[in-house]
């Protein structure tokens, strides 16, 4: 038997190759440049986008050209067109939303992860990456002080996140309850009640959303937004049938945890199922220092972070930690059934919701394996001080006052009242030089800011505390 080899000739495959190669070398070394170029002028270029989505789509728009054009001058039209569009989101003094810089380490192993281009769902596929995430995650659980056997899935972010977490739960409730969700679905299933502090982030109600959980039902929660126990031991009781508690590590205004010892004891009392929501949060287990503020959260079932976020490693990445293997794999494995499953190491996409997805955990091993146990402490470290200084400094500022207790990363501020906090916003935003998020928190109007970027030190508080005088004084 012959194999049809023809084709292209030896002499013109090579050829082709080497056509191949210098059109790679051509495009990335424009691409480094430009990446350079936005890089070198970050810490210096005044924060906000200055075109609308419709500038950019005017500039880089129009109907698709008949025929294509050369790939470098499509790179520099791009570079060029989105320039105005780009929001300098990984400045030092960008404090909006809860937003992470990119270490150089972590960007550097992200562009590798392009370049390999491996669809990182099998293990005995894509040994070289699937390795490497493994150690991330196992290294992860080290630091964190989570169960050494969780499973560890990377996910696009927290909110995928927690939609592993709670989509294990409803495996293992449902499956305990004699409920084979897979084969049966969930119109006539036992019910499930999702039980969630008041102030949960909207993603626990996204994730719940997904999975058919429905709304939650809400707990009261204390003046810094943490979940009051007393209320969460009624809510229990108050409910028949299967349930999951998704508790709280870090609330979006004012950093608060929830008390994990206490509200773990209650729910695993009630045989809820408890899931935790450590978006930028869960990186206090990893800090000798702050490490209290998450006392007994290794308790939980199920864990939902972000690398993008306190880790500094480009978008997107979260990581979803499920205490049993075997629920994560009936959930979201292909051939799960919970019998047959985790008879031994666990593919990728039995932890994620992905079969195909990039090896994004890659930049977790590149930036721990750069850090050190020490340097992630002094990350987290790094990131609570410059809160605590830029909340020092922000209360000495006449008219200004601190409405949170300052724990961890976030710090929100207000005027005397809600429309001079709004007009300084407003100033602050449009002065270009700090950029933080104008929200409403207990009814008040509050400027927030979240440290959430390795480079915000002593220097960039400084910068950004003249800028928020500033924007008293104008306003
Ligand atoms: C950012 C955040 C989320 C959502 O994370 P994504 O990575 O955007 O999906 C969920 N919970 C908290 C507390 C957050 O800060």
């Amino acid at each position: 038997m012959s194999v049809d080899m023809s084709g292209p000739s030896a002499p013109d495959a090579a050829r082709n190759h080497a056509a191949r190669n210098r059109e790679y070398d051509t495009l990335l070394d424009a691409a480094h440049a430009h990446a350079r170029a936005w890089l070198a002028d970050l810490d210096e270029r005044a924060i906000p986008a200055t075109a609308t989505v419709e500038g950019i789509k005017a500039v880089l728009g129009g109907p698709l050209a008949a025929d294509g054009a050369d790939p470098l001058d499509v790179l520099d039209e791009l570079a060029t067109g989105v320039g105005p569009g780009l929001i300098a989101m990984p400045s030092p003094r960008f404090y909006g939303w809860v937003i992470g810089g990119t270490y150089p380490i972590a960007l550097a192993a992200d562009w590798l992860v392009g370049a390999w281009d491996q669809a990182s769902g099998m293990r005995t596929v894509t040994t070289g990456v699937v390795g490497t995430e493994e150690i991330a995650g196992e290294w992860l659980l080290d630091l964190l002080g989570l169960p050494r056997d969780a499973a560890v899935g990377f996910v696009t972010g927290a909110t995928m996140a927690s939609f592993v977490g709670l989509a294990a739960a409803r495996a293992r409730l449902l499956g305990e309850a004699g409920w084979d969700v897979n084969a049966r679905g969930l119109i006539g299933a036992p019910p499930i009640q999702l039980i969630a502090g008041a102030e949960r982030h909207g993603a626990i109600d996204l994730a719940a959303r997904y999975l058919g959980l429905g709304a939650a039902t809400l707990v009261e929660s204390d003046a810094q937004g943490r979940i009051r126990v007393d209320r969460l031991r009624d809510a229990l009781a108050s409910v028949d049938g299967s349930k999951i508690v998704a508790l709280q590590a870090g609330n979006l205004h004012s950093g608060a945890f929830d008390d994990f010892k206490a509200a773990i004891a209650v729910a695993h009392a009630a045989g809820a199922w408890v899931h935790i929501d450590g978006a930028f949060g869960l990186w206090a287990g990893a800090s000798p220092r702050f490490r209290h503020l998450v006392e007994g959260f290794e308790q939980a079932d199920s864990w939902a972070t972000d690398a993008h976020k306190t880790l500094n490693v480009p978008y997107d990445c979260g990581v979803a930690i499920v205490a049993d293997p075997r629920s994560v794999q009936t959930a979201l494995g292909i051939h799960a059934s919970y019998l047959e499953a985790a008879q031994g190491a666990l593919d990728p996409y039995d932890k994620t919701p992905e079969l195909s997805r990039r090896a994004r955990g890659v930049p977790v091993w590149a930036t721990l394996r750069w850090l050190g146990r020490s340097g992630v402490a002094g990350l987290v470290d790094g990131l609570v001080d410059a809160a605590a200084a830029l909340a020092a400094g922000l209360a000495a500022i006449p008219g200004v006052s601190i409405v949170n207790d300052v724990v961890f990363t976030q710090v929100c501020m207000a005027m005397e009242d809600d429309s001079r906090t709004a007009a300084v916003s407003a100033r602050l935003v449009a002065d270009g030089v700090a950029f933080a998020s104008p929200w409403t928190w207990h009814d008040r109007a509050v400027l927030r800011f979240s440290v959430s970027n390795r480079a915000t030190d002593a220097a960039q508080v400084e910068r950004t505390l003249d800028a928020v005088r500033r924007a008293v004084a104008g306003a």
